[in-house]
């Protein structure tokens, strides 16, 4: 039986990618909708085959907790709002999938946990390049030093952004600008495929003053970090410049190369090695995934199996936390050292 699924907002990502992903899920279904533009989800609701009496808007939103279809809730909704919805969908006893970034504060990000916890409810981070297949081939790779040790990770996301009255460029509904809505990709990607922690941030945000879209949020943040095994990662974001998604991962005798690393579609891996005196530059193919499918059903599968998701609340906590550092670091124009934790545990 396919868990049933409360998808919260209506917007792009809901409309383009999470709806017709559940309609291919294996583990996964559309069993509700949560919107404030009822007429918007009526239609919706045809087209997905959601029964009237599944509809709810964010008034009515708590009476979720009646609905015995509904096992997991998807918030997709502004980042401010992460933090309110996931709080109150726990307490209606579901359990949560919140997308990125978890929310707009540490406080908020452990309050999220705290109250996943405390309602006895799993909680995950929809950081859908955990599930996808080329990011997951090269951290295998790479956690294997098939190419010797990784020493320089270089990784940077950047798009365009046009329209000033949107959210994503409102501080209090984004957060932040282009760091933790794009750049949170480098960052979480690069934690991921290393498997370890950054100890120590710098990091430079600049905003064209003359630029109304960034009269609130930054236009472009470059950051390194340091990690306990030496490896350092040069990493930058920026929200007005045309598209362009990469990393490239340094090894001691070879590299691996991503394009449109964080993208929905299109990843182009290229490696590079030493093989004696040769350089041996290939490309390596591998079939893709709807990543938004993967996502869900694995997800799923820890309700299911009832155990903790990989892009956990703490995973997300985590990334909130060095996002903090990074503003801190540029605000004060210094380094700032960050705790030494230990990788929690292996991606299952
Ligand atoms: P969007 O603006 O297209 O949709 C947001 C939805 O929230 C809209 O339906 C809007 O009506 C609703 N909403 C409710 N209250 C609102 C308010 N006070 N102000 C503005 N909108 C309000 O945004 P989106 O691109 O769908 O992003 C939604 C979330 O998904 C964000 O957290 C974003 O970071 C995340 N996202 C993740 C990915 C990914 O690849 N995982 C991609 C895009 C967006």
């Amino acid at each position: 039986q396919r868990i049933g699924y409360a998808v919260v907002g209506l917007g792009h990502l809901s409309l383009d990618e999470i709806l017709p992903a559940l309609s291919s899920c294996k583990r996964s279904r559309v069993a509700a909708l949560v919107s404030g533009n009822v007429d918007k989800m009526r239609k919706v609701a045809q087209q997905y085959g959601v029964k009237e009496s599944s509809c709810y808007t964010y008034q009515t939103y708590d009476q979720l907790k009646d609905n015995p279809e509904v096992q997991i809730i998807y918030i997709v909704l502004p980042n401010s709002m992460h933090a309110e919805y996931t709080i109150r969908g726990a307490q209606a006893g579901k359990h949560i999938l919140c997308e990125k970034p978890m929310a707009n504060s540490s406080a908020e990000c452990q309050a999220m946990i705290d109250a996943c916890q405390k309602a006895n409810r799993k909680l995950m981070i929809a950081y859908r390049i955990h599930y996808e297949p080329f990011n997951q081939y090269i951290r295998k790779k790479i956690q294997a030093n098939e190419y010797g040790k990784p020493k320089f990770v270089d990784a940077f996301n950047c798009q365009s952004s046009a329209n000033p009255r949107h959210w994503r460029h409102i501080k209090a509904l984004a957060g932040g600008g282009a760091l933790p809505d794009i750049g949170l990709y480098c960052l979480n990607t690069t934690r991921f495929l290393l498997g370890e922690e950054p100890i120590e941030v710098s990091a430079y945000v600049y905003s064209d003053p003359e630029n109304p879209l960034f009269s609130e949020v930054e236009e472009v943040c470059s950051w390194q970090m340091k990690f306990p095994s030496g490896v350092m990662v040069n990493c930058a974001t920026h929200y007005n410049v045309h598209d362009s998604r990469k990393y490239r991962v340094m090894t001691e005798r070879g590299w691996y190369e991503l394009d449109n690393a964080y993208a929905y579609t299109g990843q182009k891996l290229t490696t590079s090695r030493a093989d004696g005196e040769i350089v041996r530059q290939e490309t390596v193919s591998i079939v893709p995934k709807n990543q938004f499918a993967a996502e869900m059903d694995y997800f799923s599968q820890c309700v299911q199996d009832n155990r903790a998701p990989y892009s956990s609340g703490e995973e997300g906590l985590q990334d909130q936390r060095i996002m903090e550092a990074i503003y801190q670091s540029a605000r004060q124009n210094r380094p700032v050292k960050l705790p030494l934790i230990e990788k929690k545990d292996a991606f299952r």
